[in-house]
């Protein structure tokens, strides 16, 4: 497995060819059928995964469990270091660990359908992990994610996330710190100062916001933010866990009501960084054409302002 760069430009790509032999429970319409096959996933079938790393729950039963993934786009194999050849090649190994978080014991239910108190539980797996693997020397980020449906990359039905922790940051994180530094106070804070008020506004509980951002690149895309300046989801109090928990039930439930697929990103500084917490979730409701791929830029026929009565129930 290998991180490679663009020959000049700060893009990367983790080539990774075990990734495409993982089973695909959604590889065609009419093989729907699938669902009566074994879940890896489901209680019961524990030694269908690779080996546990921890559990919520009792040595009996447990309601979350994180493992390996079996099917890895990054390892503890080879050399973590990035190193140019040639100018124009610049590698190093994808280092790293690749986990799955099974969020429920329940096959039917998705996070949306999960109660305050379990999502709040997930999220207490989500910083477990990120303690743990923060602290591993050539591990610079982990990134915690979700894809949610068939046109979010999900193989698997039963509701899970996903860690990434690999010898790089991200580059959209690293940019997302350069340019907060510009500003004299983070820009965020104030960000969510306006937001919270504009037509743009979603969901507001005592620590979190949640709006459809100014460029929104997907339909009904959603960011949520902690109103205090917190840079990290291990920092957070448990009251404010419990916030977070129930302002994304209430996005994820108004999604649910779409049958929407969606991807969901957690942001927040690493170490010695700084960087506003926040969370995106980025509905894969159209999909990307030329002009997107040229130009980096989208064309989104859904506004933001529009997708915001939406999850206001105003629609
Ligand atoms: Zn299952
Ligand atoms: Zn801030």
């Amino acid at each position: 497995m290998e991180l490679r760069k663009d020959y000049i430009l700060d893009r990367y790509v983790i080539v990774s060819s075990s990734r495409g032999k993982r089973p695909f429970e959604f590889k065609r319409e009419k093989e729907h059928k699938e669902e009566g096959k074994t879940c890896f996933f489901c209680p019961g079938n524990e030694n269908l995964t690779p080996p546990e790393i921890g559990r919520i729950g009792t040595k009996k039963k447990w309601k979350i469990r994180w493992f390996p993934n079996k099917f890895p786009a990054v390892d503890k194999k080879g050399n973590p270091n990035i190193k140019t050849r040639k100018e124009f090649f610049t590698s190093a190994s994808a280092y790293g660990h690749h986990e799955v978080i099974v969020e429920t014991n329940n096959h039917k239910k998705q996070l949306a359908d999960l109660t305050e108190k379990s999502i709040k539980e997930v999220l207490t797996a989500y910083i477990d992990r990120i303690k743990k693997l923060s602290s591993e020397k050539n591990i610079k980020y982990v990134c915690i994610f979700k894809n949610h449906g068939r046109n979010a990359g999900t193989s698997l039905v039963h509701s899970h996330s996903q860690l990434i922790a690999y010898n790089k940051l991200p580059e959209l994180v690293k940019e997302k710190i350069k340019t907060s530094k510009k500003y004299k106070k983070c820009p965020y804070c104030r960000i969510i100062k306006l937001e919270k008020k504009s037509e743009r506004r979603c969901f507001e509980n005592p620590s979190f916001v949640s709006f459809a951002p100014y460029a929104s690149r997907f339909h009904f895309e959603n960011w949520i933010f902690p109103k205090k300046h917190i840079t990290n989801l291990t920092q957070m109090s448990d009251k404010q866990l419990g916030d977070l928990a129930k302002i994304l039930k209430k996005v994820l439930a108004k999604l649910k009501k779409l049958n929407a697929s969606y991807n969901m990103e957690l942001f927040y500084a690493p170490k010695g960084k700084d960087l506003h917490f926040h969370i995106e979730i980025s509905p894969r409701i159209s999909i990307i054409g030329g002009f997107e791929i040229l130009s980096d830029d989208v064309i989104n026929s859904l506004a933001p302002e529009e997708a915001a009565k939406f999850y206001r129930g105003e629609k």
